[in-house]
């Protein structure tokens, strides 16, 4: 049985057949998989999962593939570590990462919502996939498209940190850099997408890339036990993760897969400097008002959030809240996860954390109830803004005279 009905628009419900749209005709609303949960129902069980691969892909069944997966086979199933030190230091008893820094192929979670968009590019018959992208997706889009097999045209803007623009190009891909912020690099992609025949994972392919995030939440349930956690703080970019994370726990749960209630509240983090999500959230306002991004969390510098109305409402509905850091705080929080917990992240994943760090702080996030923190990237890929803040090496001669004279 196909375990995949169509595609159905957010707003209106319109229905779709599956195929590579995202935009709701009538209303322009975003389109969404929607799933035969009751067929899904029938044969989904913590041992039918457990009994899959050590990846996302243990999520198969709600996936929207039709056949296998042929893209990003090793992605996901990232460690779920109790963070004691981390918590210690910020007086939380109950703290957790989720480490999708060291996620496969590329170091950012954005490897499962590829692994997802260019399967499906391959059912499709695509032979060539693009992305507009922030940093992270055109590493994974790159390596991935090699891979399997595709041709792959990259747009960033062309200010992007230097290790992502080589983690790119080392892959074969054509990457184009583009004058302008990620915005910019965004409208530009939704014009090429309507002119060519390309998959762009996240532009026609969105609805299927989208639901790849849904892992990071299946994930952190069966990580902790077969539970949800009561507190999930994840950093905000377009403003899909922290849905499909929701999302994705709402899955496990409506199978009655979770021991307990539902009840996550989910937290916005953004940086100060690029904040239209978590300023909507704090002035109680739902219009998203489009900003001109500038800050080092280059990653989720996106100014007018292609899905920021659904973030602020999975904060809202879930009773959570959204904050944001300075850049300063941004590298106090990557110094401070890296130091107690061995984590080095870039920079969103200091947002996440800096922003964790106040919500303790501010008696939003309980001292002593389970609370996870998303880390969905690698700090290698981001040294430009931290190198000059971290000390410096001991230049010392080959001898231990030397050695001791350093140090003592
Ligand atoms: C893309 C990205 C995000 C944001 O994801 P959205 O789904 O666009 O909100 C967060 N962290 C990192 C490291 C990313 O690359
Ligand atoms: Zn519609």
């Amino acid at each position: 049985m196909p375990k995949v009905l169509g595609l159905k628009c957010k707003e209106c419900a319109e229905e779709y057949p599956t195929s590579p749209i995202h935009v709701c005709e009538y209303c322009f609303g975003p389109l969404e998989v929607q799933y035969d949960y009751p067929e899904i129902g029938k044969t989904i069980s913590r041992e039918t999962i457990q009994a899959g691969p050590p990846s996302m892909w243990r999520y198969h069944d709600l996936l929207p593939l039709d056949g296998e997966p042929t893209a990003g086979l090793q992605a996901g199933y990232t460690p779920l570590i109790r963070a004691e030190r981390l918590g210690e230091l910020l007086g939380h008893k109950d703290l957790w990462i989720k480490n999708d820094a060291v996620n496969c192929p590329t170091m950012s979670f954005k490897d499962r919502v590829v692994a997802v968009a260019l399967s499906k590019a391959k059912e499709f018959g695509y032979d060539t996939v693009a992305c507009a992208s922030t940093g992270n997706l055109t590493n994974s889009v790159a390596a991935q498209a090699a891979q399997a097999g595709l041709k792959a045209f990259i747009f960033i803007p062309d200010n992007l940190e230097r290790s992502k623009v080589v983690g790119t190009l080392v892959y074969g891909a054509t990457v184009l850099a583009v004058q302008g912020v990620y915005d910019d690099v965004n409208r530009l992609a939704s014009e090429v997408a309507g002119k060519y025949k390309w998959g762009f994972a996240n532009v026609n392919l969105r609805p299927f890339y989208g639901d790849g995030s849904k892992t990071f939440g299946h994930e952190i349930a069966e990580q902790l036990g077969w539970r949800a956690p009561q507190h999930i703080v994840s950093p905000i970019g377009g403003g899909s993760l922290i849905t499909k994370i929701w999302k994705g726990m709402w899955e496990l749960h409506q199978f009655g897969l979770l021991d307990g209630p539902l009840d996550t509240k989910m937290y916005a983090a953004q940086a100060t400097n690029c904040n239209p999500v978590t300023l909507a959230i704090k002035t109680n306002n739902d219009m998203i008002r489009p900003q001109r991004p500038n800050t080092i969390a280059k990653s989720i510098a996106i100014g007018n959030p292609a899905d920021g109305y659904y973030a602020v409402q999975a904060a809202k509905k879930t009773g959570g809240w959204g904050e944001d850091v300075s850049e300063e705080e941004i590298i106090e929080a990557i110094k401070m996860l890296a130091s107690t917990e061995g984590i080095f992240t870039e920079t969103a994943g200091g947002v996440t954390v800096g922003v964790a760090k106040k919500l303790i702080e501010q008696g939003r996030i309980p001292r002593d109830e389970t609370t996870v923190i998303a880390i969905t990237g690698n700090g290698l890929k981001t040294i430009e803004p931290i190198e000059d803040c971290i000390g410096e090496t001991v230049p010392i001669q080959a001898s231990l005279a030397s050695l001791e004279e350093a140090l003592f």
